[in-house]
């Protein structure tokens, strides 16, 4: 199966992009960027009183209990997203035939523990391969 970009949020706001969507989506390493965050990251990156805000606070400090707690499902929801599109990328590396052994070792971990932590959920029997 193919990696692509539909049913995606982005890993900044949360919101739903990519194909299907108003909301463009990129990104790499299974984490997702929106359109709209990236406007507005540029925009403080460029303006110094923003960056300077940006710099000497952190946006939770000034949350409230409510908007710390309705935050946490979504650092949930982008956690599984980038999650899930690691066991994408081994599904990849798997029908490319990359071994269990060259995945283990790229992990640091040994073939048995690469298999077991991708290949029970994607459902690839190959553990000898
Ligand atoms: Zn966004």
């Amino acid at each position: 199966m193919a990696i692509t970009r539909e049913g995606r949020i982005c890993s900044f706001c949360g919101e739903p992009g990519g194909p299907g969507t108003d909301l463009p989506l990129i990104g790499g390493l299974g984490a997702q960027v929106c359109a709209r965050c990236i406007d507005d990251f540029h925009e403080t990156i460029h303006d110094e009183e923003l960056l300077a805000a940006a710099r000497s606070t952190l946006p939770w400090d000034s949350m409230t209990d409510a908007e710390v707690l309705a935050t946490l499902p979504m650092i949930m929801s982008s956690a599984e997203q980038t999650t899930a599109f690691a066991h994408e990328w081994v599904d990849m590396l798997r029908t490319r035939r990359v071994s269990w052994a060259e995945i283990g070792r790229a992990l640091g971990v040994s073939r048995q523990a690469a298999w077991e932590r991708f290949a029970r959920k994607s459902g690839d029997k190959g553990a000898t391969a």
